[in-house]
């Protein structure tokens, strides 16, 4: 599986040079392959390009200076436990908020059973970890999030995607894959499910296919993996229930404050059952023997001290404009035969290209008319996607989302055209 950056940043191009140690490397490492559109990337991040591509949050609508002062005030009052080593499972204090946090999706958590890890990607290094040997079975709704079939791929999972609509997963995919597998003597490892807001597809599941979801996972003896950092980003002033509050002992609840903070503290966390709990918490020692301190207790104070709720509010409101930004201009200019997603939260909308067009192909010409996406085939683990791209309105100004849209429009049309 190629493994694409989810972001947009800047990326050197590959160069040619001959691996002197290839046949020594693990098997594993057969799995961890840069994605060929990473040199694009490169070129995408130059000002005069409209990234649609990268999934940055907006950490400049945060108030800077006061997290300037709480940081610099968190070393002059607890310096000498911030820069110290901490606990394999995260600061306690932390998790008992973390608990508050994952309240307002239904949640009701003991904070012994939260680990605290590096932003949820590590959650899911760790959750692979503990789950899979090569050639192990993960279902995964197709398309699905970069960052997760990359690590799956990492440690030689086999995915099988589940078909999903504008609701979310599809319960009787979900139902027949499951039978067909098990019919053939398949182990299932786990669900890996994005209810929100996805990343990629930019749709949230419906509350009725919730208790399918759950209904059937649990007849069928299937862990789900709930991955939700966009959770609390929904536009329409309603918070979804996450499927662990209805089933705390068949689900892993990853979280993360990414997207509600700023995902340069990378504090994401796992809540789970607790043997699970107990796993996670001996994997994380043996990465990296605890995670930070200093960012625990910053992300802590951050809590304890700022209207975060309001803040998390102001977010909503932004990435609101530029949805609307983004659907408008889609609704104004692009080609009839196309068709995309309408995200009701989040970062993403995922756009289908008319038959016959390949996003991929179509990426170096979108590059040299100055706009840049995400061609969907990363976001298959099976050779799926060709026709479609991940377009981010998370990171630029409204007006130019619409001038992006405008150009990716008018290459569509050309290309159409040839
Ligand atoms: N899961 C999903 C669905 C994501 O979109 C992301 C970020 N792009 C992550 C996990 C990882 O986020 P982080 O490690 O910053 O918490």
């Amino acid at each position: 599986m190629p493994q694409e950056s989810d972001h947009g940043q800047a990326i050197a191009p590959q160069g040619s040079r001959i691996d002197a140690y290839v046949d020594r490397y693990a098997a594993r490492a057969t799995g961890m392959v840069a994605s060929e559109v990473r040199a694009l990337f490169a070129v995408a991040s130059r000002p005069e390009v409209v990234s649609l591509a990268g999934g940055m949050p907006y950490v400049t609508a945060l108030p800077l200076d006061v997290v300037g002062e709480l940081v610099a005030d968190l070393v002059a009052r607890r310096g000498p436990v911030a820069l110290q080593y901490g606990s394999g499972q995260g600061d306690p204090h932390l998790r008992e908020q973390i608990c508050e946090v994952m309240r307002l999706e239904g949640i009701e958590a003991n904070s012994n059973d939260v680990v605290v890890t590096v932003g949820s990607q590590q959650a899911l290094d760790l959750i692979t970890r503990v789950f899979i040997d090569p050639g192990d079975v993960i279902l995964a709704e197709g398309p699905s999030y970069v960052g997760a079939l990359g690590t799956f791929s990492a440690y030689q999972a086999r995915v099988i995607h589940i078909a999903m609509d504008d609701e979310g997963m599809i319960p009787e995919s979900l139902a027949q894959t499951i039978y067909a597998l098990k019919t053939a003597g398949t182990r299932i490892k786990f669900l890996y499910t994005i209810p929100n807001f996805h990343n990629p597809a930019g749709v949230t599941l419906n509350t009725t296919r919730r208790q399918q979801i759950l209904e059937i996972c649990q007849r069928a003896d299937v862990l789900i993996v709930e991955d939700n950092p966009y959770g609390l980003l929904g536009f329409e002033g309603t918070t979804m229930r996450a499927l662990r509050a209805d089933c705390p002992d068949g689900v892993v609840y990853l979280g993360s404050f990414s997207k509600t903070l700023a995902p340069g503290f990378r504090v994401g966390w796992a809540l789970a059952p607790h043997a699970i709990r107990d796993k996670l918490v001996l994997a994380m020692e043996s990465a990296v023997l605890s995670h930070s301190t200093f960012t625990q207790l910053a992300v802590g104070q951050y809590l304890t001290t700022q209207p975060w709720r309001q803040q998390i509010k102001t977010f909503r409101e932004l990435y609101c404009e530029r949805r609307d930004a983004m659907l408008g201009a889609l609704e104004a200019m692009m080609p009839a035969g196309c068709s995309w997603t309408r995200p009701a939260g989040g970062f993403f909308v995922w756009a289908t290209l008319p038959e016959g067009l390949d996003a991929k192909v179509l990426l170096p010409r979108a590059v040299a008319e100055r706009v840049a996406f995400v061609p969907g085939a990363g976001f298959y683990a099976d050779g799926g996607g060709a026709r479609n791209m991940r377009l981010s309105y998370c990171y630029p100004e409204p007006e130019r989302i619409r001038e992006g849209v405008r150009r990716l429009a008018g290459v569509i049309e050309q290309e159409m055209q040839t």
